[in-house]
């Protein structure tokens, strides 16, 4: 006999992008619905990723203006001082509103929030610090943590979560890291005005990207002043007497810092919930086996987001999670997450925005049956001032109708510009459709439908 209090039609374990999405979207249907949450309601993105991230960016954006560009455009501008502190008031005042507004909507649409840690005690039976919860049906949506090295001192960095809960600026830092919060934390940093160093373990940042980007962004932010040291790693990290850290390179090099910061990936968070107490099978590296429909190996059991390493994306854990609902509760039968052609951004200085094969992936899977247009030139915005900044784009056609199967642009604005060409290589856009569009001038966008 199940407890009519404690028992559920649906409970989602994590309260982020996914687990909020699904639950959101079944209470839609009548069902009786919780989330788990044993943090802040809103996850990584809201607290500790895209959210934050993206309003520390802006005020990257308002002091590059400042500094670059505004007396150019007339201003004579005197800056007494820039407050870390005062940004990050701000910043945490809006995420509270965003913590309140969810609030709002879990009581409209019913969904119950329990705080507390989840494990498993069986396949449809949970404990929460002590209190046993069932359900019919059970989304892991627990996301992931960053990691941190095996090296000497490793603990005397912060990762990511750490670079939010900073509350002054670091003169120093030294960002350890490739990828996506690598490039867009160090980004941040340097333009709000600390020394930066970057240390990536092989040649570039982003080597994952196509190479047009990834070569551009690397020689921008060297330009900007970013310190680059590629082909090396930490091999140890000291403190000194004074606080200083002292991060010491394979190559020889030391670095001092303030702040050490490891952007070295992140791992999935499923080991501390007692999943060997389901039939729910994860794969070598932790992750949680699914199948298209996020079904897990479990009856009744299902994974959406950071937890299942797809791709780790806010907006692919919020559709994986709806169209799970829709599946489960709407009898949308076949609902499933396409995980293809998804487009993503780079917050880095300037913005990345990418979506589709590289040029090195299609030249695997269409040979020499391609056409590939590209165009370099200076954002308008930057164009009336000393400090010009390069876009680039780049779009990559297979076959004789130039389907278009990859777009790459790095420059102003590139963030704002990529949805909609989303779309249309959604709808399997040719290179004639997009130059049947109309240019929008004087934009950057424009560039993508007159290429030649
Ligand atoms: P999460 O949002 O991580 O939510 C999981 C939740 O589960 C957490 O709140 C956690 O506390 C909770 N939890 C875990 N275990 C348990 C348990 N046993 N019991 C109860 N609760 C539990 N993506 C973008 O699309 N755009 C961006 O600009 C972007 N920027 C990012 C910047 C940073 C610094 C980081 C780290 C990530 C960024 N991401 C971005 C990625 C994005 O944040 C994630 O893809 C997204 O949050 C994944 O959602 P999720 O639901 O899978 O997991
Ligand atoms: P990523 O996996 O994207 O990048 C980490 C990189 O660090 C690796 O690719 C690797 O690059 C390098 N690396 C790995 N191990 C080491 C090591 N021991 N020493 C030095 N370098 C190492 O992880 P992130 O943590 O940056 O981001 C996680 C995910 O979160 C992203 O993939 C993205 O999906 C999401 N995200 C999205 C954002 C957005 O949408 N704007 C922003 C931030 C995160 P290499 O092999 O080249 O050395």
């Amino acid at each position: 006999m199940t407890d009519s209090n404690t028992h559920f039609d649906y409970i989602c374990i994590g309260g982020g992008s996914g687990g909020i999405a699904s639950a959101n979207r079944a209470s839609r249907y009548g069902k009786k619905v919780a989330i788990i949450e044993a943090k802040l309601v809103g996850g990584t993105c809201v607290n500790v990723g895209c959210v934050p991230k993206k309003a520390m960016w802006y005020g990257a954006q308002v002091a590059e203006a400042i500094h670059k560009y505004s007396a150019d455009y007339g201003f004579d501008i005197t800056v007494n001082k820039f407050s870390w502190e005062k940004l990050v008031e701000s910043r945490e005042a809006y995420i509270s509103r965003i913590h309140k507004s969810y609030e709002r909507v879990f009581m409209n649409n019913g969904v119950t929030v329990i705080k507390g840690f989840a494990k498993f005690i069986d396949n449809n039976t949970l404990d929460v610090d002590g209190v046993v919860y069932t359900a019919d049906h059970i989304n892991i949506a627990t996301g992931g943590r960053p990691i941190k090295p095996a090296v000497p001192g490793a603990d005397l960095g912060i990762d990511s979560d750490g670079f939010f809960a900073l509350a002054h600026q670091p003169k120093r830092v030294v960002v350890v890291g490739a990828g996506y919060i690598a490039v867009e934390l160090a980004g941040v940093l340097h333009s709000l005005g600390t020394q930066t160093h970057l240390v990536v373990r092989k040649e570039k940042p982003l080597r994952s990207f196509d190479d047009m980007l990834s070569d551009t962004i690397t020689e921008l932010m060297q330009e900007d002043g970013i310190k680059l040291h590629a082909h090396t790693q930490v091999e140890k990290v000291e403190k000194r007497d004074d606080n200083t850290l002292e991060v010491h390179l394979v190559n020889g090099t030391m670095l001092e810092a303030d702040v050490l910061i490891w952007a070295i990936g992140r791992e999935p968070a499923n080991n501390t919930i007692d999943i060997e107490n389901t039939s729910v099978k994860l794969d070598e590296r932790g992750y949680i086996k699914v199948d298209k429909f996020q079904n897990t190996s479990a009856d009744n059991i299902y994974a959406v987001g950071d937890n299942i390493g797809k791709i780790d994306l806010t907006p692919v854990a919020v559709k994986a999670g709806r169209l799970l609902s829709e599946r489960l509760f709407n009898n949308k039968t076949d609902a499933h997450m396409d995980y293809d052609l998804i487009p993503t951004v780079v917050f880095s200085h300037p913005t990345i925005g990418t979506i589709g094969l590289t040029e090195a992936q299609a030249r695997e899977k269409y040979g020499d049956d391609l056409t590939i247009y590209n165009s370099s030139f200076g954002a308008m915005y930057t164009a009336l001032t000393a400090h010009r900044q390069v876009t680039k784009m780049k779009l990559i056609c297979a076959g004789s109708e130039e389907k278009v199967v990859g777009l790459h642009g790095i420059g102003y604005a590139m963030d704002e510009i990529l949805q909609g060409f989303g779309v249309a290589m959604k709808m399997g856009a040719t290179k004639a459709d997009f130059d049947a569009c109309v240019a929008i001038h004087p934009t950057s966008a424009e560039e993508l439908v007159t290429m030649s």
